[in-house]
């Protein structure tokens, strides 16, 4: 079984769709049954999608950084 941490240091290589296979089966098994990942990954893919639907690649500030404060807070408390 995968570790909360391991999932949320993959989850921007795994939106895009950069993890092979086995990983992406452990992901998706983990998101099963970890509600905490799996909230941190819609969040994700939702700040994503936002950012894409205002049609720039550009990563606004401060972004990765929230992000990253958000895998760290979920990672501390699985
Ligand atoms: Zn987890």
């Amino acid at each position: 079984m995968v570790s909360c941490q391991r999932v949320l240091q993959e989850l921007s290589n795994y939106i895009d769709n950069e993890v092979n296979a086995a990983l992406r089966e452990q992901i998706e098994n983990h998101l099963k049954t970890c509600r905490r990942c799996s909230v941190v990954l819609d969040t994700t893919k939702k700040t994503i999608r936002i950012y894409s639907d205002e049609g720039t690649l550009e990563v606004p500030s401060g972004y990765s950084e929230r992000l990253r404060g958000l895998f760290l807070s979920a990672a501390k408390s699985c």
